[in-house]
């Protein structure tokens, strides 16, 4: 039976923290929000452990535990608080989550004083996020990456064949292929150039060759973090899919698209791929998304009815999330000259041809398991529109229209020193705006 993760006092837009400097408005961790991160005290040399971002500090949940200001599930739920991953929090459950999340609250708004009355409590229970080390929230067996933007997969298959963009098969069965877990980074990692075989010439009458990848690319993506699994062998019926996300994160998937290019028939994505993918450091749970939703995207009149095991029925009216990504550039000259990020794309979760629900009930359709801590990638975010392109591969068609930037410089792929900064919030009318974060990544040369 599919629980309710639906709106409740914690998302009360008049909620503010007692916690100076949580209440400044635009700030992406209000007390609305409440993500769960990995952290430690920098130097302090203590293991990494849950805490919760609230404005520019962290909330350590075990400190709590031990002084006691956890009752019942919220309890229960505090005490895997102090693994080094989030993968036993998640794999209890949206009731744990959300008992823990609504005691969190509580301690945090204002006129609470059980935190502010505990020793060193600046330091030891709510220590800023500056003053910290954070490390990948979830400990990930498996990550797989979907494509579920109609409007990326038409900009690329465009590319590739003029005549047919979208392959017949798109608008039935949710297209994925399978990431590589053993290379997902934090935010803030840097990413070396991959090195890579390639074949130049169209035709492929010239022989491959191996060097520097010089079609470096990133893609916009969010990633949905899996709470409770599933055993081998069942499948997870599509309005029950809900129960199994913990939440999201922001992802970075890295793509070498010349390598790609070479590799990817007849089996899909391998290096050009697994090089690194980049993660946003919080998870922003499924119960703090409960304002953000938004109906599925209409699909194209004339376009087939899902099958009936990835039919969501009059619950895709807020089967969406309504999820906005913004991914801007710094390249080397810009920080010299003390230039601003500059803005290359601004793309909408909700345009996905493919809910979360969707994607996860796919996945499991066969009766693979997912586990606690699996990430699906719900691949590149492109929206209908120019300035809605996730990747450089959409905005510069292949590599032959350059963006210009605002030194004046241009880039068709991104070159050694530029750095990709993805950030993603959500609005809702009559809800403050939570904020994801940011998944940085600055490219470093080739090592050949
Ligand atoms: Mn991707």
């Amino acid at each position: 039976m599919a629980m309710t993760r639906g709106i409740d006092e914690t998302h009360d837009a008049a909620l503010t923290s007692w916690l100076p400097g949580a209440n400044a408005p635009g700030h992406d961790f209000p007390i609305q929000n409440l993500p769960f991160g990995i952290f430690r005290r920098r130097g302090s040399g203590e293991p990494p452990h849950a805490g919760v971002a609230i404005g520019d500090r962290v909330l350590d949940i075990a400190a709590c535990r031990t002084a006691g200001l956890f009752t019942g599930l919220a309890s229960e739920a505090a005490a895997v608080c102090g693994d080094a991953s989030l993968n036993r929090l998640a794999a209890l459950g949206p009731a744990h989550a959300g008992a823990l999340r609504g005691q969190i609250s509580a301690l945090l708004r204002a006129g609470d004083t059980r935190i502010a009355g505990l020793p060193d409590w600046e330091t030891r229970v709510l220590p800023r996020i500056s003053e910290c080390e954070l490390f990948l929230p979830m400990e990930t067996g498996d990550y797989t990456d979907f494509y579920a933007s109609i409007h990326h997969a038409t900009n690329v298959g465009r590319l590739f064949r003029p005549e047919q963009p979208l392959l017949p098969n798109y608008k039935h069965v949710p297209i994925g292929y399978h990431g590589r877990a053993s290379s997902l980074i934090l935010d803030g990692t840097p990413v070396r150039r991959p090195m890579g075989q390639t074949q130049a010439s169209p035709d492929g009458l010239q022989p491959p060759s191996f060097g520097p990848c010089k079609a470096l690319d990133y893609e916009v993506e969010a990633g949905l973090i899996i709470g409770t699994g599933n055993p081998l062998g069942t499948r997870i019926p599509v309005a029950a899919a809900e129960d199994h996300l913990f939440g999201m994160c922001l992802l970075n998937d890295w793509s070498a698209r010349d390598l790609q290019k070479w590799e990817y028939q007849p089996l899909g994505p391998f290096l050009a791929k697994s090089f690194a993918t980049t993660l946003s450091p919080w998870v922003i749970t499924w119960e703090a998304l409960a304002p953000y939703r938004a109906a599925a995207a209409a699909h194209p009149s004339g376009d087939p009815a899902p099958l009936a095991y990835l039919d969501q029925g009059s619950a895709s009216g807020r089967a969406a999330i309504n999820l906005v990504c913004e991914l801007h550039l710094l390249t080397p000259a810009m920080r010299q000259q003390s230039l601003a990020p500059a803005r290359l794309s601004r793309a909408h979760a909700r345009d996905l041809y493919w809910t979360p629900a969707q994607l996860l009930a796919h996945h499991a359709s066969n009766g693979c398991n997912l586990r606690p801590g699996d990430i699906l990638g719900t691949g590149t975010i492109s929206g209908p529109d120019a300035e809605n392109r996730g990747c450089l591969l959409e905005l510069t068609q292949g590599g032959k229209d350059a963006v210009v930037l605002p030194a004046g410089e241009t880039r068709r792929y991104l070159q050694d020193g530029d750095e990709v900064i993805l950030s993603g919030h959500c609005e809702a009318p009559g809800f403050v705006r939570i904020g994801f974060g940011e998944c940085r990544g600055t490219v470093l040369p080739a090592v050949g």
